[in-house]
């Protein structure tokens, strides 16, 4: 293979090409550190400009208020799924929104710690749309309501933030971070793993409103796993993974050089919106999830025939489209089409699926 090919992977996922030729620039001499980021101090001069540069970034980019938090912190997502509820869990009870296997898990998670009410739930609808979300039987002993807004799956996205009744809101943000802009201050946490769309893996973007940054944390819970820890000491109470706040930091200033959120969500609209009217006026291929609720980030399809699916799928992959294969617990197809995916990748896509649907359909 020469070149690169089109990665319609659902993580980890396409970085910019801006991104990755800086971070091989600057590989053996960062700086002018005479070091690459893998090789510094995480208490240097030299990579505490690299940190407080992707934070202040990033609150820049997404609009943070002065009093949350913003943490990097490992263990992925799934690591979220325990923190959130060792933390915020007071009353060893909680209210979760289940629309997908992400929130599905992390409800499953929090089960380790407490009481876990299931206040809505699309399961019965295999998750092809968010469930109704207007006026939630929220538990008035609920420390906080969960939700994963983006189902990366399932291709699902909460439009609307529901009302939680005065409870606190925490969302896995994982697939759908730095896509469009969100009004941070309606949540009073956000988390996000960043090999979606910020980053490689191994960094984990948390930002949590300082109340809910304490020091009651459920009995028991590992310092490493209170986000007081990490609130307290920046993000360096251990040594944080440098290289990938790195990449995440060159990821923030090529989104910021792009015109920031707002002309993010322009460029994933129309990418999402080619792919979709095609297959609304596919005769073979056809989208998963209600019309309303759809991603822009997580495209799933099907041709309704599992081994026309297969054929697709290797066809695809011999054309240098890369990770079209749907999730293995949904089948069929699924194009992810992240922010580094480019519009150019979008249309090669919908040429190869005409083509496909002359020759099969
Ligand atoms: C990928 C993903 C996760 C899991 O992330 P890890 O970093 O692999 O633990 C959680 N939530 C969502 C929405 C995801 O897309």
């Amino acid at each position: 293979m020469e070149g690169r090919v089109y990665n319609f992977s659902a993580g980890p996922a396409m970085l910019p090409e801006p991104v990755l030729k800086q971070a091989a620039a600057e590989m053996l001499n960062c700086g002018g550190s005479g070091m690459s980021v893998m090789e510094m101090s995480h208490r240097s001069k030299d990579f505490e400009a690299i940190l407080d540069s992707a934070e202040a970034d990033l609150r820049e980019l997404m609009g943070i208020p002065q009093n949350y938090h913003v943490l990097f912190l490992q263990g992925g997502g799934c690591t979220q799924f325990a923190m959130v509820p060792m933390n915020l869990m007071r009353n060893r009870t909680a209210d979760y929104i289940v629309s997908g296997q992400w929130s599905k898990k992390a409800s499953a998670e929090a089960r380790l710690f407490g009481q876990v009410n299931i206040i809505a739930s699309s399961e019965g609808e295999n998750f092809s749309r968010v469930p109704d979300l207007s006026n939630l039987p929220v538990s008035p002993d609920a420390d906080y309501v969960y939700l994963c807004q983006n189902e990366t799956i399932h291709g699902t996205t909460i439009r609307q933030i529901p009302d939680t009744k005065g409870k606190p809101l925490a969302a896995d943000i994982s697939s759908m971070f730095l896509s469009e802009p969100l009004d941070v201050s309606r949540y009073g946490l956000l988390f996000a793993g960043a090999q979606k769309n910020a980053g490689p893996a191994g960094v984990t973007v948390v930002i949590i409103r300082d109340d809910l940054v304490r020091e009651d944390v459920l009995p028991g819970t590992p310092t490493m796993m209170r986000y007081k820890t990490h609130a307290d000491t920046h993000s360096l109470y251990n040594t944080p993974p440098c290289w990938g706040i790195y990449i995440c930091g060159l990821v923030f200033k090529w989104l910021k050089e792009l015109g920031g959120l707002t002309a993010m969500r322009e460029r994933n609209e129309k990418k999402a919106a080619l792919l979709y009217q095609f297959l609304d006026r596919s005769g073979l291929f056809h989208g998963t999830v209600r019309k309303q609720d759809r991603s822009l980030m997580n495209v799933p399809f099907l041709t309704g025939d599992k081994a026309l699916d297969d054929k697709f799928v290797a066809e695809s992959e011999a054309a240098g489209l890369r990770n079209l294969k749907g999730h293995r617990s949904v089948g069929g197809m699924r194009a992810s089409l992240y922010n580094a995916v480019p519009y150019e990748a979008v249309e090669k896509l919908l040429a190869f699926m005409e083509k496909f649907e002359k020759e099969n359909g």
